[in-house]
């Protein structure tokens, strides 16, 4: 979740101060507090930050991992912020407005898998204020995923970020006649992102903006998770190619030109790797496949294909049959060469 802009703390201030019981329990290390239902979970929670704080500064260059207050809830509220709906926000950052330290609010369900997110909000230092908002969620998550461990992130990222892409899904394989002459298979699919959104959200529209919030979550939550998608995909776009440096290149970049926010150019740009649009465009592919993996319609067809020739053992028939994708008319994508499927590919096999 975003940290509150400090404007936004002041208007909140006015309106949910002084109300607030603090959970039962409070425990302190050197800077850090944390206020738990209990010791065992404060005590807990305190060595999670330690270990979070050696993590990320090893991860993120301009980190300034300073005092943090953590609070564990079951209804998100602050002295300073209203009561959030927990089915829709499940942590939230205030940074502070003059002095003291920053202030995470976190569901005490869920804490471990959300907590480096948050800690993130709270310890980019100032060398980060140029990163626009989106990718700044797009940061969290992926610290998230390395080190929450929240493997389920991808699932919910992916499948708004690609949105406004329809896309034609062709699924190929090979098989032989009673002859053994080849026979070409294939099972095609038209899929349209867009039919659940009455907004859609593009990349450019998402990295133009001061805050998550002021587009998102009290108006309209699919675009929301829009903005948090595409901020995901960017950011893994640029991270998997640089590093985390490669995010924080663009932010000095930016303050040595004068700039207050990293242009959405230089996003694209950066993430593209200097094949705009082509290669961003390739990613968005990527990324509704990896969404078509994990909605489970490739499982499905990987399945009736391999169905089509019982007698071959698993590796046999993957040698024989090269079961690939294809999406919008691109290349073909042979499903055992790609190593992010490799691991789903051979599961799905096994279960035969
Ligand atoms: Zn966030």
């Amino acid at each position: 979740m975003k940290p509150a802009s400090r404007s936004a703390v002041v208007a909140l201030a006015l309106a949910g101060a002084g109300c607030v019981t603090p959970p039962a329990f409070t425990a302190r290390e050197g800077d850090v507090i944390v206020r738990a239902p209990d010791e065992q979970l404060a005590r807990e929670l305190i060595e999670e930050v330690e270990e979070l704080r050696d993590a990320l500064s090893e991860r993120i260059p301009g980190l300034l991992p300073g005092g943090v207050e953590i609070w564990l809830q079951d209804e998100l509220v602050s002295q300073r912020y209203r009561p959030r709906d927990s089915d829709t926000t499940r942590a939230f950052t205030v940074q502070p407005w003059l002095n003291g330290v920053p202030e995470i609010h976190v569901v005490e369900d869920s804490w471990h898998e959300l907590l480096p997110h948050e800690l993130v909000h709270a310890w980019l230092g100032p060398d980060w204020d140029p990163l626009p908002a989106v990718l700044e969620e797009g940061l969290c998550d992926l610290m998230t995923e390395e080190l929450g461990p929240y493997p389920g992130l991808a699932a919910i990222r992916l499948p708004p970020a690609v949105a406004r892409h329809q896309v034609l899904v062709r699924f190929l394989w090979d098989e032989r006649d009673a002859q053994g002459a080849p026979l070409a298979r294939e099972i095609s699919q038209l899929r349209a992102g867009t039919e659940r959104y009455t907004e859609v959200i593009t990349p450019e529209q998402a990295l133009s903006l001061d805050s998550v919030s002021s587009l998102g979550s009290e108006r309209d939550p699919d675009v929301t998770t829009q903005l948090y998608g595409h901020g995901y995909v960017l950011a893994r776009c640029i991270v998997e190619r640089q590093g985390v440096a490669g995010l924080h290149a663009l932010c000095e970049r930016a303050r040595r030109k004068g700039l207050k926010r990293v242009p959405a150019e230089w996003v694209m740009q950066a993430a593209a790797d200097g094949d705009y649009p082509a290669r961003l465009e390739r990613e968005y592919q990527r990324a509704t496949l990896e969404q078509l993996r994990l909605v489970g319609d490739l499982e499905s067809w990987l399945r009736q294909a391999r169905s089509t020739a019982p007698q071959l053992d698993a590796e046999a028939w993957l040698a024989s049959a090269r079961p690939r994708v294809a999406i919008d008319g691109g290349a073909e994508l042979l499903l055992s060469e790609r190593a992010e499927l490799r691991d789903w590919l051979d599961a799905v096999l096994r279960g035969d």
